[in-house]
């Protein structure tokens, strides 16, 4: 009787994420530390990782999805009528090529990664409203590189652009559902994932314990902030 009330306990105290780029870096690595702290995980990615690199549980839902396919991303709260989400964690991106150097810029490119990294996630946020629980929190992976007043080296024009424009729709998304929801944009840390590449300082697994113990020590007052992987607020 006891244990059936413990394991009742679980499942209703249980937690639940919901993030994006889920199959590879910083999302694979999201999943497997939430699904090792006893959160429930929906993983949204294009292609899902293989079974031995997350492993199947009934606490781990793989959805199919490509963040800029707009129609089903509208559709997303329907196929997830059943669930309730404590936490949305945007984190899929794209850099937009090695060399995005004045004289290089690429106007299609410069698009597909405005529509990743800054359309998406607010088209996510919009679409999965009606499944947030109340007081949910609402994280975007941004990055140091859009922060406009740390822009010391210029260059990256695709990628700054993009995530700068990120924080913009944070911030108002973060004054619309005051009361309702905490909405922060945090930077990872350079890691090495196949964006930050092989000389990157930070592992995955440093990563996003920092940013997972950031999003555990949040308070409504947070909300509209920008915070590093290791919780010092960052520069617009
Ligand atoms: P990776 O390049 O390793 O992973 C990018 C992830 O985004 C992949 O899962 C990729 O999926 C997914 N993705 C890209 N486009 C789409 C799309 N259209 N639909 C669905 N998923 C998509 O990068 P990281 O893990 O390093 O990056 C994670 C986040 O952290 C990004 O937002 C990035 O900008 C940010 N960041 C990373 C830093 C670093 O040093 N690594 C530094 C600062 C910020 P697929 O496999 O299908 O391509």
């Amino acid at each position: 009787m006891l244990e059936t009330v413990s394991i009742l306990a679980t499942v209703i105290m249980q937690k639940t994420l919901l993030l994006t780029g889920a199959n590879r870096g910083l999302g694979l690595e999201f999943v497997r530390q939430y699904l090792a702290a006893g959160w429930r995980v929906i993983a949204v990615a294009r292609h899902h990782a293989d079974e031995l690199a997350t492993p199947d549980t009934p606490a781990l839902r793989r959805v199919a999805l490509d963040v800029t396919d707009w129609q089903a991303v509208a559709g997303l709260a329907d196929a997830l009528a059943d669930e309730r989400i404590d936490l949305l964690l945007n984190n899929a991106g794209r850099y937009g090529g090695d060399d995005q150097a004045l004289g290089k810029l690429d106007p299609e490119e410069w698009l597909r990664v405005l529509a990743v990294n800054t359309v998406a996630p607010l088209m996510l946020v919009q679409a999965l409203r009606p499944r947030l629980a109340p007081g949910a929190v609402i994280a975007s992976i941004s990055s140091r590189m859009g922060s406009i007043a740390d822009n010391d080296s210029g260059g990256a024009y695709h990628y700054r652009s993009a995530k700068a424009a990120l924080n913009a729709a944070h911030r108002s998304l973060a004054l619309d559902l005051r009361g309702r929801h905490v909405c922060v944009v945090l930077h990872p840390g350079w890691v090495r994932t196949d964006m930050g590449g092989g000389n990157a300082p930070l592992s995955p697994a440093e990563s996003v314990r920092g940013m997972r113990a950031v999003l555990e020590r949040l308070t409504p007052a947070d909300s509209g902030g920008f915070f590093n992987y290791d919780g010092t607020p960052l520069p617009w």
